[in-house]
This record gives C-alpha cells, structure tokens and sequence, in this order.
C-alpha cells in the first residue's frame, strides 16, 4: 500500500466568537474529510511536543522524523534548499532580502520598494565571490528574497541578523556564542561588498532614473548551519515525493532526501490549485510510496485573524479531496496540520493539531465529523509528530519488524 500525508498549514485553531465558538475546521462544511473520518481512526497530535510553538520547518522535521532540537539552528539552510541550491552539511545558509539604504547605511526600504526585475543581474556579481578563503553562493527568489550560502571550514552559525526588521541602520553581525566570530566578520564584509557593488550596477542606475528605490544592499537573516540528516529513503527504504508552493517546506523535504515535485499552480496561496496537487500526489503514488502534501493557505489566513476567510479555505481544499475516496483501497490518508495558527492570536501556537488516518485495513472509531473537539475523542488518542511516519508506514505494510 501506499501513504499520503496531507498537512494543512496551520489549520488547528481554538474556538472563535465570529464563528459561534466553533473553530474554522468545526464551522466548516467538509464533506469529504468527514468522510475520511468516519472511514478511519481520529487523533490529536503534538507536531514537536505538548506546548511546544512550532514553526513550519521545526514541525515538518519532526513530522518526517528527524529531532528539531538536533538538526535545526535556523531557517537559512530550508530555505536555500527550498530555492533549489545544492547544499553539503556544513554550510551557513542565511534568507536575506535586498533592500534601500541611504549613503549613511540607513535601511529606507527592507523591501527594495519590493523590486521584480533585475535581481538576477544583482546576484550574479555576488555570487562565487570569496572571502577570507570563505566561497559566497547567492541566488535571488521571489521579489525582494534571496538566499546566501556560506562554504568553508570552521563556519558557525550562531551569528546575528545583519537586516535590523525594521527602518534604521544596518546591523552589524555579532557573534552569539563564543568560536563564530569570524563567520559575523565574513557576513559584516559581504554585506559592505554587498553595498559596494549593487549601489552603482547599472540595474539600479536605472531604477532610480525611473523614480524606483534602488536594491542596493543585501541584508542576511535566520542564519543556520545545513544538518547532516539521513534520508527517509535510506532510513525506511521507501521511494518519498513532496508537493509544496512555499519554499520553505521544500527545503524541509529537499533536506530529508525526499523528491520534490514542480506543480503546475502550487502556489503557497489562497489562489494554490488544490485539485491539482492532490491529483500529482496520486500520480506519484502509482510509482512511489510515499507522498507529503503541504498546503499553506490557512495558515495565512490564520496570521491575518480571518476566521470566515480560514473556514472558507477549508472548504475549497475538501472540494478538492473528493477523489481521494477512490483511493482508500491502495493508501493509506492521513490529513492534519503542521501547527495551530489560531485566528485569535493570529501566529502559532503550541496547541495540538487535528489528525485523521482512513485506508483498508486501519482500525476505526466513532468520530464522524473531522475537528479539533471530534478528534480529541478519538482512538488514536494524542500523539506526537515524530511517531506518525511509523504509524503510517506500519499501516501500510511498509515498515520492518523490530525483533524477532
Ligand atoms: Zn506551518
Ligand atoms: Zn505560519
């Protein structure tokens, strides 16, 4: 049998007034996950652990198996990968944004006035650069973003950010913990290098002639250092794909060896096509074992405070579901989200998370109805995120008798 794990960004919630007290998963209308339900087992989960404030990359790691507290120091390295760099453990990797600096290296725009053209011209002069025998690998992403991946021996990654998150003056790196002195120096040179060479390149000449604030700086953030992680492949001996709009997440699955698929209209919004990524994750099921499926939509819906908006995502993303009912009797389906982002407190919490596990041969209780409340009561009881790739392996014949 084959295993697909579906993960709402974000769709745990607590009760909201302007739905009646229900939550966004409880007020909507979902047919086809409570389908799932009845037919299956229900549980809550813990991605990390109880009361723990998971992050999407921390969650899906625990999620995949792997120990956050052992393999994550920052976002930097999921991101990069996200953004298709090939990376070896060791490396720093740093998200960053190019913004507008005044001569005085006063930030006036973290954003760049959000520049769309012209940043792979700007990132090309950085990239390859070397500093103190220390090789600079940069790529530009969607928008103002980039990556920045530092190669070479004795790195840390406990640096500061250089980007102040708000207008002001640059920071300049520090060090965090005693031996990362000189990873701060090589992040404070390329930052200056950064300045040197953006703010007279002829992209930026241009943008300010037509009026635009110039992408002349690089300012690095989130810096971690790229995990030595054994990939689910070589740890269970099953074939992994994933399907993500955001990058982030990609990374996460990129990192952990999995295969990550383009499809056509992930997007990482409120505009994703949901029909087309669960119809690519039963393709790749046809030839693989096991497929993770991220979509993000109501987490953001969970961050602006929109619980009507987060209700009605729900429901576009079970329309979407319908087809997987043929697909009960070769996979085994689990849905949950990677964290709650309660509209109430419009970020993470460290509430846990609705699961629903349905497929042949899966043991079955009441619940009929997918919930934060109707899972709770369900045979799975509460679980934590690193136990569920066992569970569903199991479930699927696919995992290896521990003992004789
Ligand atoms: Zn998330
Ligand atoms: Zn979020």
């Amino acid at each position: 049998m084959k295993v697909m794990l579906i993960i709402l960004d974000g769709m745990g919630d607590r009760p909201c007034e302007e739905l009646n007290g229900k939550t966004p998963l409880e007020a909507a209308y979902t047919p086809n996950m409570d389908y799932l339900s009845e037919k299956g087992i229900n549980g809550i989960m813990d991605p990390i652990a109880p009361g723990i404030r998971a992050g999407s990359d921390t969650a899906h790691l625990s999620i995949l198996g792997y120990d956050p507290y052992e393999v994550y120091t920052g976002r930097g390295p999921f991101e990069a990968a996200g953004e298709g760099l090939v990376l070896r453990p060791g490396d720093i990797a740093f998200r960053c944004n190019f913004s507008t600096v005044d001569e005085n290296m006063n930030v006036i725009d973290r954003r760049a006035g959000r520049i769309k053209e012209g940043t792979h011209e700007l990132a090309e002069v950085l990239n390859g650069m070397e500093i103190d025998g220390v090789k600079v690998i940069f790529k530009e992403s969607v928008e103002h973003r980039a990556v920045l991946v530092l190669r070479g021996d004795g790195l840390s990654p406990y640096v500061s950010d250089a980007d102040p998150h708000k207008l002001g003056s640059v920071y300049e790196v520090r060090a965090l913990k005693s031996g990362a002195e000189r990873t701060a120096e090589i992040v404070n040179e390329f930052v200056e290098r950064s300045y040197a060479t953006l703010n007279k390149h002829t992209v930026n000449m241009k943008r300010r002639e037509n009026g635009l604030m110039p992408a002349n700086i690089v300012l690095p953030r989130g810096a971690g250092m790229v995990p030595q992680m054994d990939s689910i492949e070589e740890k269970h001996g099953i074939s992994t794909g994933a399907i993500a709009g955001v990058s982030i997440v990609k990374g996460v699955c990129r990192l952990a060896g999995m295969e990550v698929l383009d499809v056509k209209g992930a997007r990482g919004t409120a505009e994703s096509d949901f029909g087309a990524k669960i119809g690519a994750a039963l393709d790749y099921l046809k030839n693989g074992d096991f497929v993770l499926v991220n979509i993000k939509a109501p987490d953001l819906f969970g961050h602006d405070g929109d619980p009507a908006g987060k209700k009605e995502i729900i429901e576009k993303i079970d329309l979407a579901m319908a087809r997987l009912k043929e697909a009960l009797d070769n996979t085994i389906i689990a849905v949950t989200a990677d964290h709650s982002t309660p509209c109430d407190i419009m970020d993470h919490s460290g509430d846990p998370v609705p699961l629903l596990i349905a497929g042949k041969g899966v043991r079955t209780d009441d619940i009929r109805k997918f919930g934060e409340r109707t899972a709770a009561e369900g045979g799975l009881c509460r679980i934590r995120g690193k136990d569920i790739l066992n569970i569903l392996l199991q479930l699927a014949g696919l995992s290896e008798k521990f003992g004789a």
